[in-house]
């Protein structure tokens, strides 16, 4: 099936790794031109490698104001007008809610939630003029089900739901569409990151514990994190064109309710 990407500008933020490289890669499959970012350079330049000879590259933290002010900039210098931005980030400082430092929190804030904000404002305008676009927020199962190691991560992106609805409602005239996916546990250096947490605060291996976690997921497995890039560039395609304001989890079954 054509997605209708061909030629569209692609930003991926936070995609030098795990579900952010996996959407570039897939979108560049797709036939986009593909803008990624992430702080550690060396990084950066391998996973463009991966991508396609065409990828371009910027050292950002999506944390920063103005760093992201000078991606969006650069990217429309280098590779014209943008019609997609896919607003992933690096999850927010996890730990237990009464152990969270007031400075974790202000990080959280600004990479988390600010970081979106900022973006769809600093690039909604070429996808206004073209009457085209596409944003796609990576955010978190626990936007749905909150979890006690990821206090920071469940507060915001509960909010972040709201924001994605407001931002559709807002953009839907121009024909762009704003939604959110919710990725369930994903095997990426994220993944390892918590289970060593979970791993040192029940006293057994990294191994052990990313064991333990697959096992506990309906279908005995963790995503892998093509399974989560899917949903993103289904979003992204034309035949998404009258899907917005959604917060849609990709999760194997694991968030029990209706939410
Ligand atoms: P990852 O650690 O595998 O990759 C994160 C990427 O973001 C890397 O390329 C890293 O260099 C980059 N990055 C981190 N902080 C950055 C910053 N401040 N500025 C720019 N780049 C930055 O993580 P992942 O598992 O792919 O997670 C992506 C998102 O999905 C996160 O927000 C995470 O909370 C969310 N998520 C992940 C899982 C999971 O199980 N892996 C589950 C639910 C939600």
């Amino acid at each position: 099936m054509d997605l209708g990407l061909h030629g569209k500008v692609a930003m991926v933020a936070a995609s030098s790794k795990g579900i952010g490289f996996a959407t570039a890669k897939m979108l560049a499959q797709e036939g986009c031109r593909i803008s990624i970012c992430a702080r550690n350079e060396e990084a950066l330049e391998a996973a463009a490698g991966h991508i396609g000879e065409e990828t371009r590259s910027y050292v950002v933290d999506v944390a920063n104001p103005d760093d992201l002010r000078w991606w969006v900039d650069q990217t429309r210098e280098d590779l014209g007008p943008i019609d997609i931005v896919v607003t992933n980030t690096g999850g927010p400082p996890a730990g237990a809610l009464d152990q969270i430092t007031d400075e974790q929190w202000a990080q959280g804030f600004e990479g988390t939630l600010m970081n979106i904000i900022r973006l769809v404002r600093l690039s909604q305008a070429d996808m206004i003029a073209s009457k085209w676009g596409r944003f796609v927020h990576i955010t978190s199962l626990v936007a749905k089900e909150p979890s006690a190691l990821l206090p920071i991560s469940s507060t915001l992106r509960t909010g972040v739901m709201s924001l994605t609805k407001l931002q559709a409602l807002k953009l839907a005239k121009y024909g762009i569409t704003v939604n959110s996916v919710l990725p369930g546990h994903t095997m990426t250096d994220r993944q390892t990151h918590l289970a060593d947490i979970r791993a040192s605060q029940q006293g057994i291996s990294q191994e052990e514990a990313l064991r333990r976690q697959a096992e506990s997921m309906p279908m005995g497995r963790m995503a892998d994190p093509d399974e989560i890039a899917a949903a993103v560039v289904f979003l992204c395609s034309a035949q998404a064109s009258y899907v917005s304001g959604v917060s849609l989890l990709v999760d194997g079954a694991a968030t029990v309710g209706f939410g």
